[in-house]
């Protein structure tokens, strides 16, 4: 009884630090997405996170990022697009990444912002040969890999989820959960614009001067993703937060 308590304040925490008119999820899909991506909807910092666990359109995503406060740099060779109060910590965090020689860079031209149809393509880079393989394996027909195709990315996603709860994994190696290798089209926290995907997400030093500045790794085993949440690590869990060791990292993930 005393431990069910605790568990349920601990997940009123973080409801209650969510955005003022959040739309909070009642399906399997989007309570799975608040889940595993959810951290980003207690930012603080002047980040602003949006009011959905995922975006059903172009346009709703637009919208959204017409709203905010943004800042365009040009950061190693590419062009970064972020939230003001992300980038300028961002900044922050790389000049004083400079004064020990280190370096952080983004790890393409889609490190940083994206688009409602970036999160589609990379949805179905995943989908198609992992549809494909569970198809030659034999563990998956043909009829219900074609059927699940035609579907919309939208309505594809509790398909996949589906599939993976009977052990087809659609993550890039095949693995584990899809949701770990790329998020559902319109699900992405790099369309809120408060991601960044790191090429030195290895080195402990970047990863420690990031936190300093507000920036946390958020998605469970995705390596090079850091979150804006806006705040010092020791003002996570009071946001509703909770710390997870995995690999060797440190994640912030939801307490629900
Ligand atoms: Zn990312």
């Amino acid at each position: 009884m005393k431990n069910t308590n605790k568990i349920k304040n601990k997940s009123n925490e973080y409801a209650a630090h969510l955005p003022k008119d959040f739309n909070r999820p009642n399906d399997a899909v989007g309570q799975r997405l608040l889940k595993e991506y959810g951290s980003l909807f207690v930012a603080r910092g002047g980040a602003i996170p949006p009011k959905t666990v995922i975006f059903k359109s172009e346009s709703d995503v637009s919208a959204f990022q017409a709203s905010l406060l943004k800042s365009k740099e040009d950061i190693g060779v590419f062009a970064v697009e972020l939230q003001t109060a992300a980038m300028n910590n961002l900044k922050n965090a790389i000049a004083e990444a400079e004064k020990n020689n280190v370096t952080i860079t983004p790890r393409g031209a889609d490190a940083a912002k994206r688009n409602y149809a970036d999160t589609v393509a990379l949805w179905a880079s995943r989908v198609e040969p992992a549809l494909a393989h569970w198809v030659k394996k034999g563990d998956l027909e043909v009829a219900e890999a074609s059927q699940i195709c035609l579907l919309s990315p939208f309505d594809q996603v509790p398909k996949i989820f589906k599939l993976e709860s009977r052990g087809m994994f659609c993550s890039k190696d095949l693995s584990k959960s899809i949701v770990y290798s790329v998020a559902p089209p319109g699900a992405s926290q790099h369309l809120s614009m408060l991601a960044l995907d790191v090429n030195e997400h290895d080195d402990s030093r970047v990863r420690d001067v990031l936190a300093e500045h507000g920036w946390f790794q958020t998605v469970v085993s995705d390596l090079p993703h850091f979150t804006f949440l806006g705040v010092l690590e020791n003002q996570l869990s009071k946001l509703g937060l909770k710390k997870i060791s995995d690999g060797g990292r440190i994640f912030w993930i939801p307490n629900l």
